[in-house]
């Protein structure tokens, strides 16, 4: 259950803690997020200076976008609430040979509590959609950014579109995600993401939409942000 103090879904980490062996397997539940991962990396390289820079990545899973900030010269922590994700983080980390990843089991609030102001940049990708209070989380991103620092977050919006691909597509006709990932009514609006992060103290600074090529299933950037898009802000010095 969740408490006032605990923005955090059992049910939802649950669903990705029994999927945890899965991480890594680029053609498995997570090809989406394989497919994706260079263009957001990308995204955040070319947004904000990684090199030697204290990077938090909330809700990292199995630490795909983790390594691949790691890779780029940041001193990575990533943060997940599912232990068995974390777990083959871990592993996976050895695997590659990335001793810079700090893992940590505990979720945005209480880490802000803990380490406000501290990171230079802050990803959350695909996360917020699966939090009872994204208003919440997005304070706390807030807080744990020092002042200068920059944000990005990735999500799916709420159309007609994003359910026909994101939920009917992925999940029932290509079997790309298991059924039950993605929940339409937690979808969000790039509107709504922009004032939760406005009233958070937030700037906007950019949008790109993903869009998905069905035939190659691959991913590319662009301006239609009907479907999944990323969103970039800073903090204010
Ligand atoms: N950001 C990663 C993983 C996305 S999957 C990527 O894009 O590659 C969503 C992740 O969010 C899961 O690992 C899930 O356990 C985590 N998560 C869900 N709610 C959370 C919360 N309240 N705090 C921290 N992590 C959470």
């Amino acid at each position: 259950m969740n408490t006032a103090t605990d923005n955090v879904d059992q049910q939802e980490i649950r669903k990705f803690d029994e999927l945890a062996s899965r991480w890594w397997d680029p053609d498995g539940e997570f090809k989406p997020l394989h497919r994706l991962n260079p263009l957001r990396t990308r995204y955040v390289a070319e947004r904000a200076e990684l090199a030697g820079r204290r990077v938090l990545d909330v809700g990292c899973g199995g630490g795909l976008l983790s390594e691949s900030l790691a890779r780029e010269g940041a001193d990575v922590t990533g943060i997940d609430m599912a232990a068995g994700p974390l777990a083959v983080a871990r592993l996976h980390q050895h695997k590659s040979g990335l001793q810079e990843i700090r893992y940590l089991e505990t979720h945005a609030e209480a880490l802000a509590a803990a380490e406000p102001a501290s990171y230079d940049v802050l990803t959350c990708m695909e996360v917020i959609e699966h939090v009872p209070e994204p208003a919440s989380l997005l304070h706390a991103c807030a807080a744990l950014t020092r002042p200068g620092g920059q944000l990005f977050f990735s999500t799916l919006n709420r159309t007609p579109k994003a359910f026909a691909l994101a939920i009917v597509g992925a999940e029932y006709i290509m079997r790309m995600l298991p059924k039950g990932t993605h929940e339409f009514e937690k979808f969000i609006r790039p509107s709504e993401l922009r004032r939760w992060a406005t009233d958070a103290g937030l700037s906007f600074e950019g949008i790109r939409g993903v869009i998905y090529h069905p035939f190659s299933q691959s991913f590319e950037l662009g301006d239609d942000v009907s479907v999944n898009y990323l969103m970039h802000f800073s903090r204010p010095a």
